[in-house]
């Protein structure tokens, strides 16, 4: 079978000599005219011929080729078996029966380009990022299945939407469609554990593929701050599932969860249900966040913790500017309820947003106090590995402010 070749010009050549997991279209020199179909597997050179790597063609995206191998290495079934026992390998030095739901393959940060796989008990939900990935769906799902069910998988579902604009990662959230690859069809709800925490996971109406796995040590970290300041209230801005809280509520602290979505509470209650916590006791706020903790303010409440974790504020570069104030505003705003002697729990899942930028929302000037110090800075956790190269990958960071 002839690979089409693609030149890249000297920077693109570049990035991909250093892991850099995408070709942006700007980087194609020649050969996009032949590259074939979408999906197509694609042989990149540099100017001067020398091979880099193969990857997958998608002319519909602004990430023409999400790269896979080195030199002239082919995708084939046993490069891609290869990744994903290295994955799940990765994975079972990292967890143990405690937890239950969490990233199985990380899409480039496992050198599997555009394949995310999450594991929620027995149920695998696998997402494919971008036309050209779902071209290699059944492909995929097929080379995991073996691996899959020796863990204790019985159902692989298929969850991805296709949506050809979308080149970042952090906007990804769409796929409604579910297509069972294996296995019975998933209930539409499960009970996972996160750190010995049961959690009720809505598989059918979730967010992601069903919860945000990569806040889980951040979760965790939540119940021990609560524990160890013997923090009375806690705070939980854009709480969807209800996670930070359950940890804070285990920890002894009477909770506030505060989303705008109606039915993230709902999947909140039952994993406060189903860990012994009667949600009744804790308060559950359907409302816009800028709004609830204006009305908070002008009523005078605090909260010994404060946790903002909103979706992201930069869909693409040009919204930073934007982004940061939006994010200036909002931590002004916690700062203002945040009682004193409180920890600030702030975090951001934009790619275009760096830790450096981030920190810059939570400055005094920001906060309009000066009584806070930047105590801990966390990136993303081990199940969502990212590449030294691929900056794009560090998205998630979550700081705390004493
Ligand atoms: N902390 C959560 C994840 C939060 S995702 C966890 O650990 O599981 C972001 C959430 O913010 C979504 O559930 C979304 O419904 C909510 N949201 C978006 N805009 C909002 C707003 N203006 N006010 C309150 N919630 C909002």
């Amino acid at each position: 079978m002839r690979i089409p070749e693609i030149v890249l010009r000297r920077a693109g050549a570049d990035a991909v000599r250093h892991g850099h997991p995408w070709v942006w279209r700007g980087a194609l020199a020649r050969g996009a005219d032949d590259a074939g179909p979408v999906g197509a597997e694609v042989q990149l050179v540099d100017e001067k011929g020398e091979a880099l790597g193969r990857g997958i063609w998608d002319p519909g995206s602004p990430i023409a080729v999400r790269v896979w191998t080195t030199g002239r290495a082919p995708i084939d079934d046993a490069s891609i078996e290869g990744r994903v026992a290295r994955a799940l390998a990765l994975r079972a030095w990292t967890f143990d029966d405690s937890t239950t739901a969490y990233r199985l393959v990380h899409g480039e940060g496992d050198r599997m380009p555009g394949v995310v796989v999450d594991r929620y008990g027995h149920v695998a939900v696998l997402r494919l990022d971008g036309d050209a990935a779902i071209v290699h769906g059944a492909r995929i799902a097929r080379l995991l299945r073996a691996p899959l069910e020796a863990l204790g998988v019985k159902t692989l579902v298929e969850r991805s939407g296709a949506r050809a604009s979308d080149a970042d990662k952090d906007t990804k959230d769409k796929g409604r469609e579910r297509t069972v690859r294996f296995g019975d069809a998933p209930p539409d709800t499960l009970t996972v554990r996160e750190h010995g925490v049961p959690f009720v996971v809505d598989l059918l109406r979730g967010q992601k593929t069903g919860a945000f796995l990569d806040q889980r040590e951040s979760r965790r970290r939540v119940g021990e701050l609560t524990m160890s300041r013997k923090a009375a209230r806690v705070l939980n801005l854009f709480s969807y599932a209800g996670g930070f809280s359950l940890h804070a509520a285990l920890a002894g602290a009477k909770t506030t969860s505060v989303d705008i979505a109606a039915q993230a509470h709902a999947t909140a209650q039952a994993s406060f249900s189903a860990a012994g916590v009667d949600p009744r006791a804790h308060e559950f706020a359907s409302a816009d966040a800028f709004a609830f903790l204006e009305e908070a303010k002008r009523r005078g409440r605090t909260w010994e913790i404060v946790i903002s974790d909103p979706p992201s504020f930069a869909p693409n570069e040009k919204s930073v500017p934007r982004a940061l104030s939006a994010y200036r505003k909002l931590h002004r705003a916690c700062a203002e309820v945040l009682a004193p002697g409180g920890v600030f729990c702030a975090s951001s899942c934009s790619s275009h947003v760096d830790a450096q930028a981030f920190a810059t929302t939570l400055d005094d000037a920001s906060l309009g106090r000066s009584d806070l110090r930047l105590v801990e800075l966390h990136g993303p956790p081990s199940d969502h590995p990212t590449l030294p190269a691929w900056t794009e990958g560090r998205y998630l960071k979550f700081v705390v402010l004493a």
